[in-house]
C-alpha cells in the first residue's frame, strides 16, 4: 500500500538538514516506511491514497517518555488501547509506559502482556517498563535481565520513590550491566509525608499537608552521585524543583550519564494556580511531583530553554471523575496529559518566541527518544512513517468532550490552545484522522 501525503509544510531541520524555515514537502509511504520525500510539488507519482495535508505543518510522531496506561488492573482509569487513542490523538506514536499497575510489571509474564496487547490494539508503540523492586515496594530488586527480556525498555519503580540507597545502588549497578536506564520518581518519604500539594503558601492558607522540595532534590542528588560512581544511565523523571535542576545541570558537568525529563503542568502552572471548587481546593490540579512555586516553575523553564532538560514528558495519569471530584487531600495523584502536550508547549513557548519550533519537536520526538537508544524524530527515507500534522494557524479550545482518554482529569479545561493535531500516522498507518 503506497500512501501519497500532499501539501505540507515541515522544517529542513526534522528531514535531518539544516534550516528553521518552512519548506513545503510530499511524502510518499510505502507500507511501514517513509519511501520518499519530495521537496518540490511531483507529479505522476502513483500511490493507493493521496492525503491532502491542507497545508499544515508536518512532524515527525511524538515520543512520550512518561505514561500511566493503568492496564492490568485499572482499565476504569485507561487501557492500552484508550491510552493509545489519546496519544494518537496527542500526535505521538511512541510512548513508555510505567509499571504501576496490579499486578505490577515486576515480572515477565505482565511485562510481555503489555506488549503483546500494544502492538495487538496497533495505534501507537507502547514500550513497557519493569518495576525495580518486587511489587513496587522497594525492598527486593526484580529480576532485571528477565523483565529485558520480555520488552522491558527500562527500569523505573515510578508513582514511588526507592527509600534505600543501598537497593538503588544495587539497582544501578545491575542496570548499568545490561545497559538499561532507571527511571527515577525522586521522592524522600521521610520529607514528603503524605502531603498533598506543595509546602508553601497554598497549603497553608487552606491547611492541607505539604509536600517538601527537597523530598525531590535529596533523592535526585543521591541519583546523580550514583550515576557517577556506577556509570549507570540515571534519569529524572518529572523533574520540578530548582535545586534538583542544580543537580542535574552539575552531574552533566562532570560528564555523567545523567538526563532529565520536565512535564508541560510544571513548566505552566505553580502552587498558587491550583482554584476552588466546592470540596477546597480543586484535584485535577493533585499531581506528584505537586506544582511547586513560583520560583521552581521559572528555574524549570530556564533549565528547558538551556538545554538542562533532555525531553518533554507528560506523565499521563488518568483517574476518574469520581476519584478526583473529592478533597484534594483524599484524591489521588496525576493528571492526563497526552492530548494537551503539544498544543501548550507550542502555545506557551514557541508561538511567543521563547523556544523554536524545531527544538520543540526534538525535545517531544528525536531527544525523548534518545534516553532509551530509539531511533525517532526525523522525516527520512527509510525510517518508519511515523508522522503527525498540526494546525499552528487556528485556536482551539479544551473542553471536557475533547479528550480520547477514558479520563478528564486535566487542569488545561477551557484553555485557547494552538496546535491541534490533524493526521497522525503510526507506522504508516492512519490512527487519528481530523483533516
Ligand atoms: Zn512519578
Amino acid at each position: 500500500m503506497r500512501i501519497l501525503l500532499k501539501n505540507v509544510k515541515t522544517l529542513p531541520h526534522l528531514l535531518g538538514e539544516v534550516g528553521d524555515q518552512f519548506i513545503a514537502i510530499e511524502v510518499l509511504i510505502e507500507d511501514r516506511q517513509v519511501l520518499k520525500v519530495y521537496k518540490s510539488i511531483t507529479e505522476n507519482i502513483v500511490a493507493d491514497k493521496v492525503i491532502d495535508g491542507r497545508g499544515f505543518f508536518l512532524s515527525p510522531g511524538l515520543c512520550d517518555p512518561q505514561v500511566h496506561f493503568r492496564e492490568p488492573g485499572f482499565e476504569y482509569k485507561e487501557d492500552i488501547e484508550s491510552g493509545s487513542k489519546a496519544a494518537a490523538k496527542g500526535g505521538f506514536t511512541t510512548v513508555i509506559s510505567m509499571p504501576n499497575t496490579k499486578p505490577a510489571a515486576d515480572n515477565k509474564e505482565v511485562v510481555a502482556f503489555m506488549w503483546q496487547k500494544s502492538l495487538e490494539v496497533g495505534l501507537c508503540r507502547v514500550y513497557p517498563t519493569g518495576s525495580l523492586t518486587k511489587e513496587l515496594k522497594g525492598i527486593e530488586l526484580t529480576n532485571f535481565s528477565e523483565l529485558k527480556a520480555a520488552g522491558a525498555i527500562a527500569i523505573t519503580d515510578d508513582g514511588k520513590g526507592v527509600q534505600k540507597e543501598e537497593v538503588f545502588y544495587q539497582a544501578m549497578k545491575e542496570a548499568q550491566k545490561l545497559d538499561l536506564p532507571i527511571l527515577d520518581h525522586s521522592e524522600d518519604e521521610s520529607l514528603s509525608m503524605g502531603g498533598s500539594i506543595h509546602k508553601g503558601k497554598k497549603a497553608e492558607e487552606f491547611n492541607v499537608k505539604g509536600i517538601d522540595p527537597a523530598s525531590e532534590s535529596v533523592h535526585v542528588e543521591r541519583g546523580c552521585r550514583l550515576s557517577g560512581e556506577t556509570g549507570c544511565h540515571y534519569h529524572v523523571l518529572h523533574i520540578s524543583t530548582k535545586e534538583s535542576i542544580e543537580y542535574v545541570r552539575e552531574a552533566k558537568k562532570k560528564g555523567y550519564c545523567v538526563t532529565a525529563e520536565v512535564s508541560p503542568h510544571h513548566l505552566l502552572l505553580c502552587d498558587e494556580d491550583i482554584p476552588e471548587n466546592e470540596h477546597g481546593l480543586n484535584a485535577n490540579w493533585k499531581m506528584n511531583p505537586p506544582l511547586r512555586s513560583a520560583q521552581d516553575r521559572a528555574a524549570c523553564v530556564e533549565a528547558l530553554l538551556d538545554g538542562t532538560i533532555d525531553a518533554i514528558a507528560t506523565d499521563h495519569a488518568p483517574h476518574s471523575p469520581v476519584e478526583k471530584n473529592q478533597n484534594i487531600e483524599k484524591a489521588p495523584f496525576g493528571i492526563i496529559g497526552l492530548e494537551t502536550a503539544f498544543a501548550l508547549i507550542y502555545t506557551h513557548f514557541v508561538k511567543n518566541g521563547e523556544l523554536s519550533l524545531s527544538r520543540c519537536i526534538d525535545l517531544m520526538s528525536f531527544q525523548a527518544g534518545r534516553l532509551f537508544k530509539l531511533n525517532l524524530g526525523r522525516i527520512q527515507e527509510g525510517a518508519l512513517a511515523d508522522l503527525c500534522l498540526f494546525d499552528l494557524d487556528n485556536g482551539f479550545e479544551v473542553n471536557e468532550d475533547f479528550f480520547a482518554s477514558k479520563s478528564k482529569n486535566s487542569p488545561f479545561i477551557g484553555q485557547k490552545l494552538f496546535g491541534k493535531t490533524m493526521l497522525t500516522l503510526f507506522e504508516g498507518k492512519v490512527v487519528y484522522h481530523n483533516l
